[in-house]
């Protein structure tokens, strides 16, 4: 099966020393590309019943659009704090220095709906971690989480409380 990881670029020291930037827009710019990443997030997910897609902000979005689409689901933006105009929850995670949110209006899932939470990039985790939490607390039952690129040596895997589908792994 044709792997578009070739168009994952590699932007060393970005957005600062030491990071590996994992620059996904030569994919989104090509069709097959798109399709392709979107098909990989969303199969191991079909028939399974899932209600909404959270997205995480922002580039959980470009891609949970696409599989809340394929799996004829409604999407949930999750966004960084002061993004959204109402009654909100939010969730911080630790990061190497200081903490970070996310947060996502107050209402956006009923008691048991059943969420799929997405982002682009798994490192270490403290984002998709917090995220999956949060739609706990929110009374949803998260059914999984999927990433279109895991960096496995980071271990973030192990700060999701669920099983995480990753389409590339590094
Ligand atoms: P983390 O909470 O450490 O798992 O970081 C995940 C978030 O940071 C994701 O929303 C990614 O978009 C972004 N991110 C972290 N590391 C990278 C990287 N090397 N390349 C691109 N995005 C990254």
């Amino acid at each position: 099966m044709t792997d578009f990881r070739h168009l994952i670029r590699e932007v060393p020291d970005w957005p600062e020393p030491g990071i590996v930037f994992k620059d996904i827009t030569p994919l989104l710019a090509s069709p097959e590309g798109m399709a392709w990443a979107v098909d990989r997030l969303y199969e191991p997910f079909a028939g399974k019943h899932v209600d909404r897609v959270a997205g995480i902000e922002s580039r959980g979005f470009l891609f949970g659009v696409g599989v809340a689409r394929a799996l004829g689901a409604g999407f949930i933006p999750v966004r960084k704090p002061g993004k959204l105009p109402r009654a909100t929850i939010r969730r911080e995670y630790a990061l190497e220095y200081g903490t970070d949110a996310v947060e996502m209006h107050a209402d956006a899932v009923r008691e048991g709906q059943r969420v799929l939470v997405i982002d682009d990039v798994l490192a270490t985790g403290g984002t998709m971690g917090a995220t999956c939490e949060l739609f706990a607390e929110a009374g949803a039952e998260v059914i999984g989480a999927a990433v279109l690129i895991e960096l496995e040596f980071l271990a973030g895997a192990e700060k999701v409380p669920h099983a995480v589908h990753s389409v590339l792994r590094y």
